[in-house]
C-alpha cells in the first residue's frame, strides 16, 4: 500500500510493510508453527474461569511484576530457576523488543546469523540499533569460525542465536553457544520458542546460564505450549539482567487477564504439553516422505520442515492455498515451510503437494 505524504512516518519506516504471515481462512493451516492442538472443554473453562475471577478486579491495575506468573514459569523450567531470574511479556517478540531497548540502541549493534527469524531485524530497527547479519553455512548449521570472527569483530551488545532456528528447524550444539559466549562482549540471546519440539539428546541453553550471565535464554508458550492466542513469552537470565529488563517494559505490560489465563494454562501444562511427541514423530514421518519424494529436507528439531527446492516457490505456495492448504513461504529463496499439523492435515497436506508438484 502506498503511504499518503502527510503520515509523518520515520524516513526509515515509510516503505515498510507491517510483520505477519498472511492470515487467510483455509481449511488446512500450516503456516505460523502454531500447535494444531487446542485445549480440552475442561481447560477452556478453567482458563474461562481464572479469567472470569481477574475480572472483578479489573478496575485495578495488574502486578505490574507478574510474580505469580514468573513463579509458575520457573517451576515449569526448572534447572534450579527462581523467579528473579525469569521475566514475562506479551509474547517473545515482545520479551526480545525489550532485550534491544534494554541492551541495543543507537550506536549499539545486533548480530544473528540468516537465514533466521525474520522478525529480529525488526526489533532492531525500531529500537535504532544497528543490524549485523552472519550467514549459515549451507546446511544452515552456524559455521563457528565465521561467527565468532564476526562477533569479535563486530563487538556487538546483543548477539542473537535462534535453536531450534526458524525457519530451519537447526538447533545449536552447546559447545557453539560456549563458544560465541566466549567472544561475546554483550549479551547472547538463545531464542528456544520451539525448544519442547527438539529431538532426543539434543541440549537446552538453559543449561548454561550458571557460568553464564549474559546469558538470555527466550521462550514461549504459542508454540507448544499450545498457548499463541494467549500471548505469552518469557526469559530467563540471570537476576541482574532481569532486574535491567524492568526498566524498559512498560508499567502494566501484562493485563491482569493474561497473568491469570497463562497461570491457569500453566496449570494445565501436562494437558497441553501432551501432544508435543506425537508432534514431533508426525515431524520425522512428515520429513522422511518430503525425503522419499525427493525433496530437500533441513533436519528439524522443531514444529515445522523446511522443504525445497522449488524453482518458482510462489507458484507451489498459491496451487496449495487454491487447495485450501497454507503453508509459509519463507526462508531462503526455493524453500517452503511447512509447520506440523494433525496426521489428516498433513495428509491433506501430501496429496495436495502431489498434485501440485508431481516428482
Ligand atoms: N522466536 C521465534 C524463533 C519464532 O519463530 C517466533 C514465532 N514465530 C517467536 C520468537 C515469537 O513468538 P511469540 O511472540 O508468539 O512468543
Amino acid at each position: 500500500m502506498s503511504r499518503p505524504d502527510w503520515v509523518p512516518l520515520r524516513d526509515e519506516l515509510r516503505d515498510a510493510e507491517p510483520y505477519g504471515a498472511p492470515q487467510i481462512d483455509v481449511p488446512v493451516r500450516l503456516n505460523t508453527n502454531e500447535n494444531p492442538y487446542g485445549p480440552s472443554a475442561e481447560t477452556a473453562d478453567d482458563i474461562a474461569r481464572a479469567v472470569g475471577e481477574a475480572a472483578v478486579d479489573l478496575n485495578r491495575y495488574p502486578d505490574r511484576e507478574a510474580r505469580e506468573l514468573r513463579e509458575g514459569l520457573a517451576a515449569y523450567l526448572g534447572h534450579g530457576l527462581t523467579a528473579d531470574q525469569v521475566w514475562a511479556a506479551n509474547g517473545s517478540n515482545e520479551v526480545m523488543q525489550q532485550v534491544l531497548q534494554a541492551f541495543g540502541g543507537p550506536g549499539r549493534t545486533a548480530v544473528s546469523f540468516a537465514p533466521t527469524y525474520s522478525m529480529y531485524p525488526e526489533y532492531a530497527r525500531n529500537t535504532h540499533t544497528r543490524w549485523v547479519t552472519g550467514r549459515r553455512r549451507d546446511d544452515f548449521e552456524l559455521d563457528l569460525d565465521a561467527a565468532t570472527a564476526l562477533v569479535a569483530q563486530e563487538q556487538p551488545e546483543v548477539v542473537i542465536l535462534t535453536s531450534p532456528n526458524n525457519p530451519t528447524g537447526t538447533a545449536l550444539p552447546l559447545e557453539q553457544v560456549r563458544a560465541v559466549l566466549d567472544v561475546a562482549p554483550g549479551v547472547v540471546v538463545v531464542d528456544e520458542a520451539y525448544a519442547e519440539f527438539r529431538r532426543a539428546g539434543t541440549p537446552t541453553a538453559l543449561e548454561l546460564l550458571p557460568d553464564h550471565p549474559r546469558l538470555l535464554v527466550t521462550r514461549t508458550m504459542s508454540k507448544a505450549f499450545a498457548f499463541a492466542g494467549g500471548r505469552l513469552g518469557y526469559v530467563a537470565a540471570d537476576a541482574a539482567i532481569v532486574d535491567a529488563l524492568r526498566i524498559v517494559r512498560l508499567p502494566y505490560h501484562l493485563s491482569s487477564v493474561s497473568q491469570a489465563a497463562a497461570l491457569a494454562a500453566l496449570r494445565h501444562a501436562d494437558e497441553l504439553l501432551a501432544r508435543v511427541d506425537d508432534l514431533r514423530a508426525t515431524r520425522d514421518e512428515t520429513a522422511t516422505w518430503l525425503t522419499g519424494q525427493g525433496y530437500e529436507v533441513a533436519a528439524s528439531d522443531a514444529n515445522f520442515v523446511l522443504f525445497g527446492r522449488f524453482a518458482d516457490r510462489h507458484a507451489v505456495w498459491q496451487a496449495l492455498v487454491d487447495r485450501g492448504v497454507l503453508i509459509r513461504e519463507t526462508g531462503p529463496d526455493g524453500w517452503l515451510r511447512v509447520s506440523i499439523g494433525t496426521p489428516a492435515e498433513m495428509s491433506t497436506f501430501r496429496t495436495a503437494l502431489k498434485e501440485v508438484d508431481p516428482r
